[in-house]
């Protein structure tokens, strides 16, 4: 019998809305679905683990893996790669499994307009002053970098209408919720009718 494979979920939204967060969540409910695990050539945050969080990676080795044609999107966020190995997100769909491709909007067109297949579901926040204040709460970044994060996050927010699904991440539970409904959604709309 042919397995069903899985989806294609692009996930983005402005660094410290929550999706990692979400993405846990998700992760601890659904053994259908998998996180694709970037590479980047940023340093490990307090607490990353190498192959878990990121590969981590310098900008030569990035750069070997561009010209090979081994990364299904790649994009330079804050001075910094990051991409998505493309070997690892072919091989999860075929096993049926959904694999949710955490990337930011530069990467999520070029999912767009390269694959066939996917979801595409942006995360926001209720307020910039709320995105601050979550940036800030989560004590992994420098001022100079909050504040890069910070106009980053302008910038993406004019993509949102690229996006199949805007979910707000006001509370936790109700935000995974709809993101976990429209998982559903995609699923069933994918099934076979008999
Ligand atoms: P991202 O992965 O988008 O950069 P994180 O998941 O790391 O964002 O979340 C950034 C911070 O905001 C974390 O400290 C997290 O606990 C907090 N957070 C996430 N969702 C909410 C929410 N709905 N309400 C309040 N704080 C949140
Ligand atoms: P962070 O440094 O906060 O982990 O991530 C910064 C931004 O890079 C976030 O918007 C995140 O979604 C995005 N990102 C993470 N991995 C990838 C990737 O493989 N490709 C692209 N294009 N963006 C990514």
């Amino acid at each position: 019998m042919a397995i069903d494979p899985g989806l294609l979920i692009v996930f983005s939204g402005p660094s410290g809305c929550g999706k990692g967060t979400l993405v846990a969540k998700l992760l601890a409910q659904r053994t259908d679905t998998v996180l694709s695990v970037s590479v980047t050539t940023r340093a490990p945050r307090p607490g990353e683990i190498d192959g878990v969080h990121y590969f981590f990676k310098t900008r030569e080795e990035v750069e070997q893996m561009i010209r090979e044609d081994a990364l299904l999107e790649y994009a330079q966020y804050s001075g910094n790669y990051y991409g998505t190995p493309r070997a690892a997100v072919e091989e999860h769909l075929r096993a049926g499994r959904n694999v949710i491709l955490e990337i930011d909007v530069q990467g999520a067109v070029q999912v767009m307009e390269r694959c066939d297949d996917y979801v595409s579901i942006f995360l926001t926040v209720p307020s910039m002053e709320e995105l601050e204040r979550r940036l800030r709460g989560r004590g992994t970044e420098e001022e100079a970098w909050i504040q890069t994060r910070m106009q980053a996050a302008k910038s993406e927010l004019e993509y949102i209408g690229r996006y199949q699904y805007t979910v707000l991440n006001d509370e936790v539970d109700a935000a995974f919720e709809r993101l976990n409904s429209i998982i559903e959604t995609e699923k069933s709309r994918k099934q076979p009718q008999e």
